[in-house]
């Protein structure tokens, strides 16, 4: 389709820099380079592929130097793109960026075009050089807020889930072979590989499929960070406790703005992991309709929450507002360890305790602490890191954990497949209807590498991407 034109765009931010990279990538790549940019020593010998040669940027409709620039030639296919790739590192300025690529547009009839978000992996992936999981875990390490999120994609795009899956597909795929001997020869006499057999290979097929499949609560919480809402009666401490975590702690800042609701998501490194904190305190309750939005957002916020953060306050008695928190961490509770009670306001005489707490309902951890001194920090900090690190030790086959729901969907599919060509195959049911059934897990589970992959799937992948990625 549009594999056969030349794009461009700049792969480094826009803004200034110390370097701003402009990358082409298509057959006339080093056509244009050559058009818009000459060395200083023209007569150094022949200029070899991926070496940085230093030169001016030039108009050449008006003669006029426009930057002085490293340039690179990285010939097809060993490239990124498996196209030719011409790379020129300009000084970082957004006006000098700007007249880079404008130059490289209009350099003559043969100029390139400017590239879509994403282009330069999608081409990456439509000639080979990666597989579909592995440009989406590009995306993933660009997106990455924690160490362990960076991890996991890392291995991601080093072929770890990719080898998993293609293992799981050949696996399948030599069960399609089997069902193949019957096809071919169920009128002759030979010898069957016996319908319980090739059950017993898709069962086990099935559990390693399902063990892949569920890693995808651990996989998630690695990448998207575990979130984690902060629920209590108002006044209880809620903003303080916020503040304390972040801190000066304070990592990386996200504004989501959500179609129905905006919440502001800040989010904390604890440990490898992210903690994405939603901030539900800031909510004031100011009249009965604002009132019933306010808790309505929480409650929503809290629900969707994978950690519940419950705080309550040691300096008033017992209210009803606290029995609500507490029968907000029990209908969350989906999975032990995910909620922390905090007893707040310490440093003020006590008319609540934990052991009341406990007798009142609360079957979480609690933690006393006075959100108003920076020297609490430390504690809670630790003691959510141990929680957090519980709620995310979910076993993952060989420690390799999918991440995406495109993914787990993939997987879901093949699983569905699966049990339907199990259940076939013991109903005695001919072999090309439990095949087709068979073939159709394959085909799932090669959608996850981008075996089996549709138009539509690429656009919503790589839209993910910037422009110049
Ligand atoms: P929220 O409504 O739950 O978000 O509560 P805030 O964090 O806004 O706190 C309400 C009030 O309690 C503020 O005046 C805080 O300074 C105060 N406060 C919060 N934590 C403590 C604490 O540990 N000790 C004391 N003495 N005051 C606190």
């Amino acid at each position: 389709m549009y594999l056969n034109d030349t794009i461009v765009a700049p792969a480094t931010p826009v803004g200034a820099g110390a370097v701003a990279i402009v990358r082409m990538s298509g057959p006339r790549a080093f056509e244009i380079l050559a058009k818009i940019w000459h060395p200083i020593r023209p007569r150094a010998g022949a200029r070899e592929p991926r070496k940085l040669y230093l030169g001016d940027v030039i108009d050449p409709a008006t003669g006029a130097l426009i930057d002085r620039a490293l340039a690179v030639a990285m010939p097809h296919p060993a490239s990124l793109t498996g196209e030719d790739v011409a790379e020129l590192q300009c000084h970082g300025g957004p006006l000098v960026v700007r007249r880079v690529v404008a130059l490289a547009i209009a350099a003559g009839a043969a100029g390139a075009r400017m590239a879509e978000p994403g282009e330069f992996t999608r081409r990456a992936f439509l000639n080979g050089r990666i597989d579909l999981a592995e440009a989406e875990a590009i995306a993933d390490i660009v997106a990455a807020r924690s160490d362990s999120a960076l991890a996991q994609a890392l291995s991601h795009l080093s072929g770890a889930l990719s080898e998993r899956v293609a293992h799981l597909r050949a696996q399948v795929i030599a069960i399609r072979a089997h069902l193949e001997v019957e096809i071919d020869f169920s009128d002759e006499d030979i010898a069957m590989p016996s319908r319980r057999t090739v059950a017993a290979d898709i069962e086990r097929l099935i559990a390693d499929v399902a063990l892949l499949h569920d890693s995808f609560a651990r996989g998630r919480l690695i990448r998207d960070g575990v979130r984690a809402t902060i629920v209590g009666k108002p006044n209880a401490g809620k903003s303080s406790i916020l503040n304390l975590m972040l801190g000066t702690d304070r990592a990386i800042v996200t504004a989501v703005p959500g179609t129905t609701r905006d919440v502001i998501e800040d989010s904390i490194q604890l440990g490898p992991y992210a903690l994405v904190l939603s901030d539900t305190a800031g909510v004031r309750e100011s009249g009965d309709e604002v009132e019933r939005i306010g808790i309505e957002r929480t409650l929503r916020s809290a629900r969707d929450a994978d950690f519940i953060i419950a705080v309550f306050d040691s300096s008033r008695p017992f209210e009803a507002e606290d029995a609500d928190v507490i029968a907000l961490i029990h209908d969350h509770r989906t999975r032990d360890g995910a909620a922390l009670a905090i007893l707040n306001k310490q440093d003020l005489p006590s008319k609540l305790s934990a052991d009341e707490l406990r007798e009142r309902g609360v079957r979480v951890p609690i933690l006393a602490i006075s959100a108003i001194h920076a020297e609490q920090a430390p504690p809670l900090r630790s003691e959510l890191a141990q929680m957090v690190d519980a709620l995310v030790a979910v076993p993952a086959p060989e420690g390799i954990a999918i991440s995406r729901a495109r993914h787990r969907e993939a997987l879901a599919t093949a699983l569905g497949a699966l049990k339907n060509a199990r259940d076939a195959a013991l109903a005695a049911i001919p072999p090309e209807i439990v095949a087709v059934e068979v073939m159709a897990a394959a085909d799932a589970l090669g959608a996850i590498t981008g075996d089996v992959s549709s138009e539509d799937v690429l656009d919503a992948i790589f839209r993910e991407f910037c422009i110049g990625k």
